[in-house]
C-alpha cells in the first residue's frame, strides 16, 4: 500500500479512548462547569473585601477610571484564588496588531533569600506589565530606541485561568500601549469606541425620553467557521504548516456539490472534539451555544451568545485558541484560515452586532410599541448612514491576504459593502420616505403622528445570505470578517462610525425639538432626511449576481476587490477625521495600522510564494521527473503518448517555477502599498501559473509518487 493510503487508514481509525469525558449528572450544581476558571463578579464578591468590591463594581458600571488603591486588594484576592486553582504563573494577555494574542508569563514565586520562595503578586504587577515591546508591530509608532511598551490591566474583562496538563496560568486581559500612550493593540481603540458610542447613543435615547439609562453597550456575537482535518495530513503538508492554506491540490471528484454536509449529522469524532472544546470554553466563561456542520466538507461552525463588545472580542480570541488546542487531542487540526482549500467554500466570521442600554433595552430591536418602533428606526437609520459614509473603511477593516480569496467569490459577501434590510423594514422606510401611510392592516401600528407604520418584524424571517451587512431581526450581522481575524478592530470601526452618525442625527433632532417641532414629526423628518441621503447603500437583491456589480457602480458604491485596494481607505480624510473626532485613534495610530496591515499582507504573500516555489521544486517537480523515468522504462505507443503529455507539463513547470523564483527574489523599493500591489499582481500571478500545472500533474502522476495528501483525503476522512 502506498505510504499515503496507509495514513488514511490510520487517520480513519480514531475511537473514543480512555480519556473520554463521558456525560455527567447535570442536575448536581457542582457538575456545572460554567465559569469555573474565571475570576468572575461572583468570585470577586466572595473574595474581595466588601468595600473594595463595591467600589470596583461602581467604577466598572460607570466606566470611570480605576482608583489604583483598589488594585492591591484585587491582586491579593486574585492571587489566592489563582493559587487554589494551581496557577504558578500570571500572564498579561493582550492583542497586538499581529492579529493574534500575546502573553508573557511571570512566576508568582520569588526567592525569600533564605532558601525558600514566596508567592507574591502586587497591585502594581496586576495593573502594569512591561513586555519587551520591540518585537511587536507598531507601524512606526515607536522608534526602536524607545522600545518600551506597557500592558495595562483591563478590569472590565475578568481574569481567568489557562489550564495546561502540567499546570495553570492566571491570565489577565490587558491593553497594550507605547510608553508615549499610543495604542499598540486592538483592545484600546475598541474600548475607546465603546465610550464614544455610549455617549452618542445616550444622547439619542434621552431625546426619546429615556432618563434612566446611564450607558449604552455595544454587543458582539461572532459565529466562527473552521475546518478540521486529520493532523497526519497537516504535518505532511509544508504549505499548511507555513500558511494554513493548501497552495496545491487538484479538485477532487467529489467536493461540496452534493450539499450533503451542511447541517448534516456531525461525525462522532468531530462531535467528541466539539463537546470537549465547548466544555473548555464554558469553564472559561465563554457562553458557546450553537454548533453545526458548514457547507464545505469538514467545515464546521461554533457560535457563542453575544456579550458586550470588549468581552465578546476577548472571548472570540479564546474560542479560536481553544479550537486549536482541543483539536490536537483528537488527532485533528483546526484550520482557521479564510480559504484553506480552493474550490470549496472558505471560512468567515459573522459579526453579529448591536447596542443596548444598561437598563436592558436592545436598541436594534424594533420593539412592539409605536414609540419603540420610531426609536428603533432612528437607530437603524444611523447605522445605514454610517455604513454608507464609511463603506471604504468597513471594507478596509476586513482586508487581509486570506480574505482576498473569499470576499467577492460566490460563497461569501461581495467586496461591495451594502445593507440588507428585509421586506418589512424596507416597507417602513418607504412609508416614511413617501409620507404616505401604508395600508398597515391588522398588524399595523398607528404612528405617533402623521405616519402609519407597518408593524415591524420582531424577528426578521427574511434571510439574505449574499449581503455583507444584514439586518437580522434584532441586530446587524456584518458577514465580511474573516475566520482568522481578531474582531476587535472591526467592532471599533462599527462603534465609531455609528457614534458619529448617531450624534449627528441626535443633534439635528435636538435642534428641531428646541425649535418647537412636535416630537414624532421631528423624528420622522430626521429619519427621512438621512434615509433618503444614504439609501444607495441599501440592497436587498442577490449580492452574488453580476447585475449587482453594475447597479452598485451606477450608485457610486465602492467595489474594492483586494486588500491593496481596500487598505488605503484607512487613511482617507473621512476615516481619519472620524477616528480623531471620537478619540478612537489618532492620525499616527491610524497610519500605524495601515503600515502594519499592509506589511502583513506583503509578508503573508511572501511566505506563501516562497513556500509554493519550494514545494514545487523539491516535491512536485521530482514527482513529475520520477514519472517520466518510469515511462522511460516502458515501450509502446501508450507510453509514448503519456511521455509526451507528462514531458510537456514538466517542462512547463520548470519554466514557471523559475519565473516564480525570479519574482520572489525581487523586493521592490518604494512605498509599502506598491510592494503590496507587486505581490498581488506579479507574485500571486506567477504562483497561480505554477499551481495550475502542478494540479494537472497531480491528476496523472502515479499515486505513490505524489508527495502531498490530496483534497479527496483531507476533506473527507474524519
Ligand atoms: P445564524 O447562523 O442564523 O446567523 P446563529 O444562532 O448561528 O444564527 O448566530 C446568531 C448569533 O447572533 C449568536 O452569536 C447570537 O448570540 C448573536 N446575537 C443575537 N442577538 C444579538 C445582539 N443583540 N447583539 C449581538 N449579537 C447577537
Ligand atoms: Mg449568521
Amino acid at each position: 500500500m502506498p505510504g499515503l493510503r496507509q495514513h488514511n487508514v490510520t487517520a480513519a481509525q480514531w475511537s473514543a479512548n480512555g480519556g473520554a469525558l463521558g456525560p455527567t449528572d447535570l442536575t448536581i450544581p457542582s457538575n456545572n462547569v460554567f465559569g469555573e476558571l474565571v475570576f468572575s463578579v461572583d468570585v470577586q464578591r466572595q473574595l474581595l473585601p466588601k468595600d473594595v468590591f463595591k467600589k470596583l463594581q461602581t467604577t466598572l458600571a460607570d466606566g470611570l477610571p480605576l482608583d489604583p488603591a483598589l488594585a492591591g486588594s484585587v491582586a491579593q484576592a486574585m492571587k489566592e484564588w489563582a493559587l487554589e486553582k494551581g496557577a504558578t504563573h500570571y500572564s498579561h494577555w493582550f492583542q497586538p496588531l499581529t492579529g493574534s494574542t500575546a502573553e508573557k508569563h511571570d512566576s508568582f514565586y520569588s526567592p525569600t533569600g533564605t532558601g525558600g520562595a514566596i508567592a507574591d503578586f502586587s497591585g502594581k504587577e496586576l495593573i502594569r506589565g512591561e513586555p519587551d515591546a520591540s518585537s511587536f508591530p507598531n507601524g512606526g509608532l515607536r522608534a526602536t530606541f524607545e522600545a518600551r511598551g506597557y500592558t495595562a490591566w483591563d478590569p472590565t474583562s475578568p481574569a481567568f485561568i489557562t489550564p495546561n496538563p502540567n499546570g495553570a496560568t492566571l491570565t489577565i486581559p490587558t491593553a497594550f500601549v507605547s510608553w508615549t500612550g499610543e495604542a499598540l493593540d486592538h483592545k484600546i481603540p475598541l474600548l475607546r469606541s465603546m465610550d464614544a458610542l455610549s455617549k452618542a447613543a445616550i444622547k439619542a435615547v434621552q431625546l426619546f425620553g429615556d432618563t434612566e439609562s446611564k450607558r449604552v453597550f455595544t454587543t458582539v456575537g461572532a459565529e466562527q467557521e473552521y475546518f478540521l482535518i486529520d493532523e497526519q495530513y497537516y504535518f505532511e503538508r509544508p504549505d499548511l504548516l507555513a500558511t494554513e492554506r493548501t497552495l496545491y491540490g487538484a479538485k477532487p471528484p467529489k467536493g461540496q456539490e452534493l450539499d450533503d454536509h451542511y447541517f448534516g449529522a456531525i461525525p462522532e469524532r468531530v462531535q467528541a472534539f466539539m463537546f470537549e472544546a465547548e466544555r473548555e470554553l464554558q469553564r472559561l466563561g465563554v457562553p458557546v451555544k450553537t454548533r453545526h456542520n458548514e457547507v464545505a466538507p469538514n467545515q464546521f461552525e461554533i457560535a457563542p451568545l453575544f456579550e458586550n463588545s470588549n468581552l465578546g472580542c476577548d472571548h472570540q480570541q479564546i474560542i479560536m485558541q481553544t479550537l486549536k488546542n482541543v483539536a490536537r487531542k483528537y488527532g485533528l487540526v483546526a484550520l482557521l484560515h479564510e480559504k484553506p482549500f480552493a474550490g470549496v467554500n472558505g471560512s468567515g466570521k459573522h459579526n453579529n452586532w448591536s447596542m443596548g442600554t444598561d437598563t436592558g433595552v436592545n436598541l436594534m430591536d424594533p420593539g412592539d410599541t409605536p414609540s419603540e418602533n420610531l426609536q428603533f428606526l432612528f437607530f437603524c437609520t444611523a447605522v445605514i448612514k454610517a455604513v454608507k459614509k464609511h463603506q471604504g473603511l468597513l471594507r478596509a477593516s476586513v482586508a487581509t491576504a486570506g480574505q482576498d480569496h473569499r470576499l467577492g467569490a460566490n460563497e461569501a459577501p461581495p467586496a461591495i459593502i451594502s445593507i440588507f434590510l428585509g421586506a418589512e423594514l424596507s416597507e417602513a422606510f418607504a412609508a416614511i420616505e413617501s409620507g404616505n401611510p401604508v395600508d398597515a392592516g391588522e398588524a399595523g401600528f398607528l404612528g405617533l403622528g402623521t405616519e402609519v407604520l407597518p408593524k415591524l418584524p420582531l424577528h426578521g424571517g427574511d434571510r439574505n445570505r449574499t449581503s455583507p451587512f444584514a439586518f437580522t431581526g434584532n441586530r446587524f450581522e456584518f458577514r465580511a470578517p474573516g475566520s482568522n481575524m481578531t474582531v476587535g478592530f472591526v467592532n471599533a470601526v462599527l462603534n465609531t462610525i455609528a457614534a458619529e452618525s448617531l450624534e449627528e442625527m441626535a443633534t439635528e433632532l435636538e435642534a428641531k425639538l428646541e425649535g418647537g417641532t412636535a416630537f414624532d414629526e421631528a423624528v420622522t423628518a430626521v429619519i427621512k432626511t438621512h434615509f433618503v441621503e444614504n439609501k444607495a447603500i441599501v440592497f436587498d437583491g442577490d449580492g452574488y449576481s453580476d447585475e449587482w456589480q453594475d447597479i452598485a457602480a451606477e450608485r457610486g458604491l465602492l467595489n474594492l476587490r483586494t486588500t491593496p485596494d481596500a487598505l488605503p481607505e484607512l487613511l482617507s480624510d473621512t476615516s481619519v477625521a472620524t477616528f480623531e473626532k471620537y478619540g478612537v485613534l489618532t492620525k499616527p495610530e491610524v497610519e500605524a495600522r495601515f503600515e502594519v496591515f499592509t506589511e502583513q499582507y506583503v509578508t503573508k504573500l511572501n511566505i506563501e510564494s516562497e513556500t509554493a516555489a519550494l514545494i514545487a521544486r523539491t516535491q512536485i517537480l521530482p514527482a513529475g521527473l520520477k514519472y517520466l523515468a518510469l515511462l522511460d522504462e516502458v515501450d509502446g505507443t501508450g507510453a509514448k503518448i503519456l511521455t509526451e503529455e507528462a514531458e510537456a507539463l514538466v517542462n512547463d513547470l520548470v519554466v514557471k517555477i523559475k519565473a516564480l523564483e525570479e519574482k520572489n527574489a525581487i523586493h521592490p523599493a518604494g512605498e509599502l502599498i506598491d510592494h503590496a500591489k507587486y505581490m498581488r499582481d506579479d507574485v500571486l500571478g506567477a504562483y497561480a501559473e505554477v499551481r495550475e500545472i502542478a494540479d494537472k500533474l497531480e491528476a496523472i502522476v502515479p499515486d505513490d509518487y505524489w508527495p502531498l495528501p490530496r483534497y479527496s483525503e483531507m476533506l473527507f476522512i474524519k
